[in-house]
């Protein structure tokens, strides 16, 4: 029970394949009380009660400051306490550099990077008056070798954005000991793709793999469970890589 007594939110997190409701689960089973946060607020509370009793399921689009806000406070009266944040939703479009519109570099940016930083602002104010919070935050190998794999450029500057961001935050954070820190998960099989990732492109990538297999929804989970709990006690600023090997530094 590694997050015994401790209450979590996880945005992203009402997709039934989703890392984020695999984050929520795992997060569960290790003693904490959960915040379900996602687009619908239907499917939210549906993911927060299939964790059991004592979670919450609310709905929060993290491009709108009001709704983060509001969100925050209500996990707040419901919980009394955040203790992590797991900065998990996001959207990719896989398009060429030329293909990329103004339209779509505004939806990847506004979810995958704006999203952080306004969900990550409602709940530091509540974190550093405890001096106590650990955020994690979801970018992607992508960020780090320059997309290749599905999302477009534009998804892979948002993620790289995701990078910075939380490197910059766990800096100035990190005196009120709030934690900031970064997974880059490879290719992980979940609904993001849609069916737009052919079985000939799967092939492709996992030839470019040493472990041999696509990602879990888990793999990922797993990570985020090591830096929500006091295991990384003393890890901020970090990036975690979960990609098989896909890219080794
Ligand atoms: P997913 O589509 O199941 O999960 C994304 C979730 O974010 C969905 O539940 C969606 O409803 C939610 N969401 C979208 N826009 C939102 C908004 N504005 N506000 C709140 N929630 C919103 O896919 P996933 O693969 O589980 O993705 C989770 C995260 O992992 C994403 O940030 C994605 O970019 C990242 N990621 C995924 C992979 C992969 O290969 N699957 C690899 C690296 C990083």
């Amino acid at each position: 029970m590694l997050l015994a007594g401790k209450t979590a939110i996880v945005s992203g997190a009402a997709g039934k394949r989703g890392i984020g409701l695999a984050t929520a689960r795992l997060f569960a089973s290790h003693g904490a009380r959960v915040a379900v946060l996602d687009l619908d607020e239907a499917a939210s509370r549906e993911a927060a009660s299939s964790l059991g009793d004592g979670h919450v399921g609310i709905a929060c689009d993290v491009t709108d400051k009001a709704a983060c806000e509001r969100a925050a406070g209500r996990v707040l009266e419901a919980f009394g306490s955040i203790d992590i944040l797991v900065n998990n939703a996001g959207i990719t479009q896989p398009v060429k550099f030329m293909e990329i519109d103004e339209k779509g570099w505004n939806a990847i940016l506004d979810v995958n990077l704006r999203g952080v930083l306004l969900l990550s602002q409602a709940v530091v104010p509540h974190m550093r008056a405890r001096r106590r919070g650990s955020i994690a935050c979801m970018s992607s190998v992508s960020a780090q070798r320059g997309g290749g794999i599905f999302g477009g450029p534009h998804y892979s500057a948002a993620k790289a954005g995701v990078l910075g961001l939380a490197k910059a935050m766990a800096r100035e954070l990190g005196p009120d000991n709030v934690r900031v820190n970064c997974v880059t998960p490879g290719l992980i099989q979940t609904d993001i793709t849609g069916d737009k990732l052919t079985e000939t492109m799967k092939a492709e990538i996992i030839r470019g793999i040493p472990l041999g297999r696509l990602g879990e929804a888990t793999d990922v989970a797993n990570i985020f469970l090591f830096l929500a709990s006091d295991l990384s006690a003393y890890v901020t600023g970090a990036v975690i890589d979960v990609n098989g090997g896909m890219l080794i530094h």
